[in-house]
């Protein structure tokens, strides 16, 4: 399932760009995101609206990546626009920093809501793939330390 069938119409229309207020996506520009994505990171899954240790984490993806704005022409109206943006949290976030979208501008509306539920399947995948390495690598660092703890 996408997120943004439990958007406001379905994720099918744009729904205004979210107010920044102080710039952050816990006070200024995250709740309105959250108001339509709810407060789990829509790529692993993790719970952030409680304990207070998980809202440190909040933050906000733009599925089609901002950079597309710049890079290749796309409208920011579409971009920057609630129905593109999803509740995430900080790793995943910075999993998907260098994710990047080569195809052209979408000739209308509906074709960006079909590359943007494309895209989201994709970074889905990479960020639970990256998760998945990342687990090990942390599973590694574990046993080498109770490895040190043990020889000291
Ligand atoms: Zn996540």
């Amino acid at each position: 399932m996408l997120p943004f069938e439990r958007y406001c119409c379905g994720g099918r229309k744009l729904l205004g760009p979210p107010c920044m207020g102080d710039g952050t996506a816990r006070h200024g520009y995250g709740p309105p995101v959250f108001e339509q994505c709810g407060t789990s990171c829509t790529y692993c899954g993790r719970e952030l609206g409680a304990p207070y240790e998980s809202w440190l984490d909040f933050s906000v993806d733009h599925v089609v990546p901002a950079s597309t704005v710049r890079a290749l022409d796309y409208p920011g109206e579409w971009v920057s626009d609630i129905a593109n943006l999803v509740t995430c949290c900080r790793a995943c976030n910075e999993f998907l920093n260098g994710y990047r979208v080569t195809e052209p501008v979408p000739k209308d509306l509906h074709a960006f809501f079909d590359l943007r539920d494309r895209v989201f399947r994709e970074k889905r995948q990479h960020a639970l793939e990256r998760h998945e390495r990342e687990r090990e690598w942390h599973a590694k660092w574990r046993q080498r330390q109770a490895g040190d703890e043990t020889a000291a």
